[in-house]
Order: structure tokens, then sequence, then C-alpha cells
């Protein structure tokens, strides 16, 4: 990433090329017309020309094995965000020059981890420093490799889309709360969870890239596309479309409608219908349209970033009240209580002139901003965290920095650190966030004795330790009791008590790139 901004883009643009070839090599099961069962390829490792040459093995996906399927729906409206994610892990890992096995199937994984023969001499069974797999493929893993699993657990990444909150991860709290999902309980570090958006500080940010690489004719294509008088429906499946048409037809009155729907029968007849289409596609769609228009569903996927990158407005539906798997059959098994305030709060955050938000359900609402839509321009924008080159600065120091098998370093630098007091009955999440700053869990050991405390004006007058709470360390502000964490896995930034002063582990961060502080580089 030194060279020049050129030199750059055209080098990765080369190694994305290469990555994506590898990509669909490696899962050829995902090529509709392809009905051979599913073999895992095995990834070139990279000459590469950066220096960091870690070697990593990112292990079993679940979500794209044959056993679960979910790939499989991607040609017929199924969900493509978590697919995203997954091939630009991939391209980074390869780019960055890291040695990479892809393993798609119970036996490929048994022959990677587990000793089992593949039939091919050179191969031997992997020790990888990395694994990279889903929730599910988690739980394939414990099934399949009963005896030697926990070997790996300090080197597993759970890539998680709406993010595991510390009492679900832990099996007896989440048990003994009556907080049980079939995600949860998995009683890994919370850190282990890589998230698609930072929601959950709690969590790791992974994210996914925005940014396209075409082809130079692709490109060429791209570039002549005029803005013209058009939405483009957010609403890949038509039951998404259900109950929308009010909305829709107050929208229609000022712009051309158009979709990419499986099934475009269930839809509005002005509605022109592109049926599911290839990624270039939705991208020029997104270019000569002035506004891409949420259903409300899907949540927090990577569309409407898309649309921002290629200067198209994301109408953004509120949901009043906020949904979390207290009211919603969408979250009810999600192993969190994030309330999720709109479509995407993600964009929600960046605001107008990019994100418009509305009430569905209020038709002067919507001709508000549909009205104010229309009469301005937004330049593309994509956050620098969602760039190729964001993506590759915080994968690249993750990986050299995070570690979760060794318990003597510690990472980000504890210079980082700031410590902030909580008002009472606030979370370290928001205390952090009010002050410009981040709540960082991996800080929560440094501050989780009266010795440290007092380092930071904070006088205990008597101590305890208990496992009993998610909100430790914290003091009552009266008597000067401090109460410390006695079990790590319950360190928590997003929990809060009605009557203890918290104590918060708080960090900057690198301005559009929050999983990174400043140091950090
Ligand atoms: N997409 C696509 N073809 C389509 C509709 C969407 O390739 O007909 C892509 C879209 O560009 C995005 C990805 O699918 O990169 C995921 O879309 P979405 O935000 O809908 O997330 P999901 O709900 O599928 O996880």
């Amino acid at each position: 990433l030194s060279e020049t901004a050129q030199d750059t883009r055209r080098l990765l643009s080369q190694v994305v090329k290469e990555a994506e070839s590898m990509v669909d090599a490696a899962l050829p099961h995902l090529d509709p017309v392809d009905t051979e069962p599913t073999r895992a390829g095995h990834a070139p490792s990279m000459r590469s020309k950066f220096p960091q040459d870690i070697p990593s093995v990112p292990g079993p996906s679940g979500i794209v094995t044959d056993e679960i399927g979910i790939a499989r729906s991607a040609f017929n409206g199924g969900p493509l965000g978590e697919l995203v994610q997954w091939s630009d892990l991939v391209s980074t890992l390869h780019i960055l020059g890291h040695h990479l096995h892809l393993s798609a199937s119970i036996t490929d994984l048994k022959i990677f981890l587990g000793g089992l023969k593949s039939g091919c001499p050179s191969m031997p069974t992997l020790e990888p420093n990395l694994i990279y797999t889903d929730i599910l493929g988690l739980q394939q893993m414990q099934k399949a490799l009963p005896n030697i699993w926990s070997k790996y657990q300090c080197k597993i990444r759970i890539l998680d889309s709406f993010g595991t909150e510390p009492d679900f991860n832990h099996v007896s709290w989440a048990k003994g709360h009556n907080l049980s999902s079939p995600y949860g309980g998995l009683n890994l570090i919370p850190l282990q969870f890589y998230t698609m958006f930072p929601h959950t500080p709690d969590n790791t940010f992974l994210g996914f890239v925005v940014q396209p690489h075409w082809s130079d004719e692709e490109n060429k294509k791209l570039e002549s596309i005029k803005r013209k008088n058009q939405a483009l429906v957010y609403g890949k499946r038509a039951s998404f479309w259900k109950g929308k048409t009010a909305y829709l037809d107050t929208i229609h009155k000022y712009l051309d409608l158009h979709g990419t729907v499986d099934n475009g029968a269930l839809i509005p007849s002005y509605v022109t219908n592109h049926g599911i289409v290839k990624g270039a596609e939705v991208h020029a769609l997104l270019r000569e349209s002035k506004v891409f228009v949420g259903l409300s569903f899907p949540f927090e996927g990577p569309a409407p970033l898309e649309a921002l990158a290629n200067g198209c407005v994301f109408l953004n539906p509120r949901l009043n009240p906020p949904q979390s798997r207290l009211n919603s059959e969408f979250f009810k098994e999600k192993p969190n209580i994030r309330e999720v305030t709109s479509q995407h709060p993600y964009a929600e955050a960046i605001g107008e002139p990019y994100v418009w938000m509305v009430d569905m359900d209020n038709s002067t609402d919507v001709e508000r901003a549909v009205k104010a839509i229309i009469n301005q321009t937004i330049e593309p924008y994509i956050p620098y965290e969602f760039t190729c080159e964001g993506m590759l600065q915080r994968v690249n120091i993750l990986i050299e920095k995070q570690d979760f098998c060794n318990s003597t370093t510690s990472w980000p630098p504890l210079s980082t650190l700031q410590v902030v007091t909580a008002e009472v009955g606030a979370s370290c999440k928001d205390t952090c966030q009010k002050q410009g700053l981040i709540c960082e869990p991996a800080f929560f050991p440094h501050l989780n004795s009266a010795q440290s405390l007092a380092n930071y004006g904070i006088n205990c007058q008597t101590t305890e330790h208990s496992g009993g709470y998610l909100v430790l360390p914290a003091y009552d502000n009266n008597s000067k009791h401090c109460v410390f964490q006695s079990d790590p896995l319950l360190f928590s930034c997003v929990r809060s008590h009605l009557s203890w002063t918290r104590v918060c582990p708080c960090r900057d961060y690198i301005k559009d790139q929050i999983a990174l502080c400043k140091a950090c580089l």
C-alpha cells in the first residue's frame, strides 16, 4: 500500500481479479448451471508484493457448505450479503499474501484438520494460524471433530452479521437468564465474533468492500450512464414488497420505479422488473437512479452502501418501534438485544443528503423526502472502512495484532486507553460514544482492580469480585463500594445498571475506520 495511489489501484484491481477467479474456482457449486457435487478448491499461495507474509488458514464456512445450502439460494433471491462478505474476506486474505485454504464441506474439513486421508498424497493435515467460519460452521466443526476442535478455539473467528452479545455468548449465563438462542452459548471471547457493520463494540468489526473493481469495458459503460428520473426498489423477494403498495404509489407519483425481484407477477404493474441480476447490473441500475428505495427489510445489507457509492440516495424506513429479539420474528433467535431503529442503522448515521429517513406509512413524510431528493444531486460516497484499502488495512492489522491464544499480549496499545466514568444507568457503549470515542472491551481487564482504578482518581472504600453482573467494573457513588468482574467472558460494553456507575474503557479511532485506534497503524 506504500506505492503511489495509481499503482496501488492498478495492483489491487489485478489481484482482486486474480482473487475473484480463485473464489470462482473454489466455489464451483455456486454456478447455477453446475450440478456437480461440492468440491472445495485450494487457493494458490500468492507471490505477495506485500511484506506481511503470515500464513493463515480460513477454515469451514458453514453457510456455503452443501450441508447448509444457503449459497444455492443466491440465484433466486436468497441472502447475498454474507456471500459478499465471504468473498471480500477471501480476496483480502489472498491479496495480503496469506496461504489460504477453503473448505466448503464437512469432508474437506475432516481432511484439513482431522487427519482424514484425502487421496492426494501431497496434502498434509494443516496447522492453521487462523480459522474463519460462521456460527453454523463452528457447530459443524464441533460435531465433526469433537475431540480436537477445542485445540483451535482461540484461533477461530466467527463471521456473525448481527453480532453476539457477551451474555448470550456465555453458556451458563444464557441458560440461567432465559437468553437461549440457537446461535448463542459458544463461550468464545466476544471479540472473536466478526460483524458486518460496527454496531456492537463487544465484537470485532470485519465489514466488507463496497468499491467495485470492474473491467475497463465495464467502467466505460458505467461512466457513460446518465441519471434518470428513476428509483430502484431494494427488495429481491416479492414477499418484501407485501403491504408496501401505498408507499410505492407515492414514490411513483414522482419517479419511474425499477426492481430486481424474483417474482415480478407479485409486484405493482408500473414497476419495471429486471429479475435477479449480476452485481454489475445492480450497479448500473443504481447509476441511473436517483433513489434506492428501502422497504424496511432486509436489515443491514450491503446494498444501501452500494447505492451511495453510485451517487444514488438511500431512502431508509424508520422502524417504529425499534426492532429487536423482544418484538420481532426476524431477530427473535439472534444472540443480542440490540435495538434496530431503521432498515439500515449505519446508513442512518450517515444521514442527509445521502440517506433520508422516512416513515413508510405517512405519505406526507414520504413526499417530503422524495421531493427533496429529486431536487438535489449527491457525489458518490463510500466511507473509508468500506473501501478496498480500508478493508485491507483493517484485516491486516487484525491478523497481525489481535491474539486470543496468548494472554500476555495486549492489543490495542494501552496508551490509547481513556477511562471515562458513565452516568448512573448508562452503558459504556453510549458513554464512550458521547465523548467521540469507542468502548474497547480488550481494556476491561486493565480496569478490573482497585489499584488500577486509583490511577484514574477512583478510590474504592470497599471492594468485591462478582460473576453476577455484566456492568463491571462499577461502583456505588455514595458508599464508594467497587465491584470487579470475576468472569472475563462477562465484560460487556452494552449493558447498564440503574444504581451503579460503570467505569468505561474507551479509545479513540481513525475517522471512518472505527475498528482501529489512531496509534494502531
Ligand atoms: N444483488 C445482486 N443481484 C440482485 C440484487 C442484489 O447481485 O439482483 C447484490 C447487491 O448488489 C449486494 C448483494 O446482492 O451486493 C447483497 O444484497 P442485500 O443488501 O440485499 O443483502 P442481503 O439481504 O442479500 O444479505
